[in-house]
């Protein structure tokens, strides 16, 4: 039996959020579940670099929620929230503004039953000098965008001005040697080709452009195998990256970095792509948070308020049977949304509401994509609990499929089928890289 009124509101449609609001709307309709996010077009995350590269156009591959939320089942409310009054069971939406500076939406509030958060994160600059002002993260599209028009900019003027200095190098500078850095490093080296195959020809990518991956750790992918990072990085310097581990980088200028041992960098262009944070705002919540302002859970992804559960990156959920809590990473958030559908049924329906298990994950393995008929992964065999070491084209087609699961999650398996077809078929119509 439904309850009338129970109303799950989720805010943030991204990797976590948008799966749970698809699969929840699916089961109760727009009165139960409502999902805000910031943006009207959802992108997966993992996708960034790609856009940032512009090996992936995100005019083609955003979703609109609004469209979503009718196929779906879930209402949409376009705004950022602010601030969640937990006593009054309220989120405060702050103000909509078209790019003109019109109002669209005003402030407004809307009241929960239930809440999800689901904001993701942010980069962490953990301070660093400069980094704030030189670099760019691969926060969201618009930051991806920003880096893509910079990069095609700087590729226009080191093409027009190579005639007359044929010394002219461009820098590009990757501060992380997590997914996101080697995902960057190996998809800009494709992109560069691609930009000199559509006419930047006084531009030899491999004599003209240095791409540096500097890394903290001893070794890039340091939260993965070492067989992967091994693997990653021989991938990398044979297409001509310079990968420098031990590498801490103190300071970052409009022209260079600077490491903790004093050497310097020279840098065109600069991604910072070395670990997140949770939001500010989630501190000012009166819920229990960390030191990256994440939401502390528990077992049920509970936060310290029971009517409000956090999942994904801006949540710090314990690792059941291992140490510490979970990594950052798509795959759990999606794992939760497996586990909070039935928490939030038992919930919307007036049930109990705390199933006797907590959440526990499962460790597929990890996937990263080192160019566009290359991967590198391992894999945990279900039953026997061992690690097994993909790599070459196989790694990237499973990497793949990582995102087209994500779609049908979110889609259901006629529509992903649809958009996976229409899109194979626009890409042979469109440039292999981004130009305008
Ligand atoms: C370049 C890149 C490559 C990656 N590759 C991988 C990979 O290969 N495998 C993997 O597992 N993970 C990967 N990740 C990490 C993965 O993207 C995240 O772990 C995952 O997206 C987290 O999902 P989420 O739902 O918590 O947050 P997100 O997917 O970040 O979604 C957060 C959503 O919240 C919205 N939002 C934020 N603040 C507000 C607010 N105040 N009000 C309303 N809406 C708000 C945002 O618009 C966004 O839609 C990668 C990340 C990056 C950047």
């Amino acid at each position: 039996m439904k309850s009338i009124d129970h109303q799950v509101v989720i805010v943030g449609g991204g990797a976590g959020g948008l799966e749970l609001a698809a699969r929840l709307g699916r089961k109760f309709g727009p009165r139960h579940v409502v999902l805000i996010d910031r943006s009207d077009a959802h992108i997966w995350k993992p996708s960034l670099h790609e856009v940032a590269a512009g090996t992936l156009d995100i005019h083609r591959e955003g979703l609109s929620y609004f469209m979503l939320a009718k196929d779906c089942g879930f209402t949409f409310v376009l705004g950022e929230v602010e601030a969640v009054d937990s006593k009054a069971r309220q989120v405060q939406i702050k103000p909509v503004y078209a790019d003109t500076g019109e109002e669209i939406f005003s402030s407004r509030t809307l009241p929960y039953h239930t809440l999800v958060m689901s904001v993701g994160s942010k980069s962490n600059f953990f301070g660093t000098p400069g980094a704030a002002e030189h670099a760019i993260a691969l926060d969201s599209t618009a930051e991806a965008e920003r880096f893509r028009l910079k990069l095609l900019h700087l590729l226009v003027a080191a093409n027009r001005r190579k005639a007359d200095d044929p010394s002219l190098q461009l820098n590009i500078g990757i501060v992380g040697g997590g997914a996101t850095g080697v995902e960057l490093a190996a998809e800009l080296l494709e992109a560069l080709d691609d930009a000199v195959f559509y006419g930047l020809n006084q531009l030899d990518p491999k004599r003209d452009i240095r791409i540096v991956l500097l890394e903290g750790a001893d070794r890039i992918l340091s939260a993965l195998p070492p067989k992967m990072s091994a693997a990653a990085q021989r991938l990398l310097e044979d297409r001509g990256v310079t990968v420098r581990t031990s590498v801490r980088v103190a300071a970052v200028g409009e022209h260079e970095l600077t490491d903790a041992e004093g050497r310097s960098y020279p840098v065109d262009l600069c991604v910072w792509a070395a670990g997140i944070k949770a939001p500010a705002w989630l501190r000012d919540l009166g819920l229990e948070t960390n030191r990256v302002n994440q939401l502390v859970v528990d077992r049920y992804l509970r936060t310290t308020d029971p009517d409000i559960y956090a999942i994904g990156d801006c949540a710090q959920a314990p690792w059941q049977g291992q140490e510490g809590a979970l990594p950052a990473r798509a795959q759990v958030a999606h794992q939760q949304v497996g586990y909070l559908i039935d928490v939030l049924d038992a919930r919307i329906r007036g049930a109990e509401d705390r199933p006797a298990k907590g959440f526990r994950f499962r460790d597929y393995g990890s996937l990263v994509s080192v160019g566009h008929s290359r991967g590198v992964g391992s894999l945990m065999g279900v039953l026997s609990g061992k690690s097994w070491f993909v790599e070459g084209l196989l790694a990237r087609w499973m990497y793949m499929s990582l995102h087209l699961m994500h779609h049908f999650a979110v889609l259901g398996p006629v529509r992903t089928a649809t958009l996976a077809i229409g899109r194979l078929l626009t890409k042979r119509g469109a440039p292999r890289v981004k130009l305008h």
